[in-house]
């Protein structure tokens, strides 16, 4: 005989065979389970969640259930259009066990190394050009035997399943699904570097920071959007903002924080030839082409720069920097890796 248990069990069998789902469909899968549910059992008496209300009650009430699994139904907004998704995600695993199934070991190394440079981006930039990217494969340790062909193979799979973002210029972000489901990863990993949006207190790898300097309020820019609508000021330091997140004086957080050069300034030592680095500069002149509609003008990098420079001159982590003198540059003076910790 069918019970209330059974929609539980099937909601759970059905964001599990999904993976992340899309707020809409999340509450469809629900309500689907509920009528399959009482078609089998037509005495019993569940409530169906068609209020928002209800239906958070009902996610809180299956994380109850699921704490002591490690598993929770978690969202995330995506950083671009503000929309919610859902995800059955494992809160303790921190070691990709979920790319195991898809990937070769080799490919997860490949994975981390790409994730590695979009999170220690200078400038808070979040992103890394498709040459970078395929530069890493040389990089991996222990050796890999990777071609740049099937590293090519392998990052076009890693975006087709929403692990990697790529953005019209070509740049590989993180996307909400590796945000969601890849958390605890990233939270262990790089903890220090994770930005938090002052509204949500979600984690923030595209959108605005304030242009003060050591203020920490960075936003997305839906949030910022949302916020800005009623409040004029920044909500810690109080200085005045512009009517949009890509205004000028504000700063990106994102693709849009990307100066000349930075992908060649890496952080990680001994990597680049001189081809790559010819490569690299066409990829940035391409830089002049829209990129994603939401993000700032390319003239707003060079503010973000000086801005940067104040910040990281008291930063005691200096240590990663010792190749820059040997990259060639367009800036009068190399911008700095960006802060390495802020809350
Ligand atoms: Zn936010
Ligand atoms: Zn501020």
């Amino acid at each position: 005989m069918a019970s209330t248990g059974d929609v539980r069990r099937l909601f759970l069998q059905s964001l599990l065979s999904r993976g992340i789902v899309s707020e809409a469909l999340c509450k469809t899968l629900y309500a689907k389970c509920v009528e399959a549910v009482k078609a089998a059992n037509d005495d019993l008496n569940i409530a169906s969640a068609d209020t928002d209300e209800a239906f958070d009650e009902v996610i809180k009430q299956l994380n109850v259930s699921l704490n002591d699994l490690d598993l929770e139904i978690k969202s995330t907004q995506d950083e671009l259009n503000g929309k919610r998704s859902f995800a059955l995600v494992n809160t303790k695993d921190d070691e990709l066990a979920q790319m195991a199934t898809d990937y070769t070991p080799a490919e997860i190394v490949f994975f981390k190394a790409i994730v590695d440079q979009i999170m220690l981006a200078r400038n808070e930039a979040f992103s890394l050009s498709s040459m970078a990217a395929l530069r890493e494969v040389s990089n991996i340790k222990p050796k890999s035997n990777m071609t740049k062909t099937q590293a090519e193979t392998v990052l076009a799979s890693f975006v087709a399943k929403g692990w990697l973002l790529r953005s019209k210029r070509g740049r590989y972000s993180l996307s909400t699904r590796t945000l969601l489901e890849l958390y605890p990863y990233l939270k262990s990993t790089y903890g220090d570097e994770l930005l938090y949006c002052t509204i949500c207190h979600e984690v923030v790898t595209k959108g605005m920071g304030c242009h003060r300097p050591n203020c920490q309020v960075r936003l997305h820019f839906h949030c910022f959007n949302l916020y800005r609508r009623r409040n004029s000021a920044c909500p810690t330091c109080k200085i005045e903002w512009p009517r949009q997140a890509t205004d000028d004086p504000l700063t990106a957080v994102g693709e849009a924080a990307v100066r000349d050069g930075d992908d060649g300034k890496r952080r990680v030592k001994a990597r680049r030839t001189n081809g790559d680095e010819d490569e690299d500069e066409e990829m940035e002149a391409d830089s002049s082409q829209p990129s994603q509609p939401s993000q700032p003008a390319r003239s707003q990098r060079n503010k973000r720069g000086s801005k940067k420079k104040a910040v990281a001159d008291s930063d005691e982590e200096e240590d990663e920097e010792e190749e820059d003198e040997e990259v060639p540059t367009q800036e009068d003076s190399p911008p700095p890796r960006r802060r390495s910790s802020r809350r």
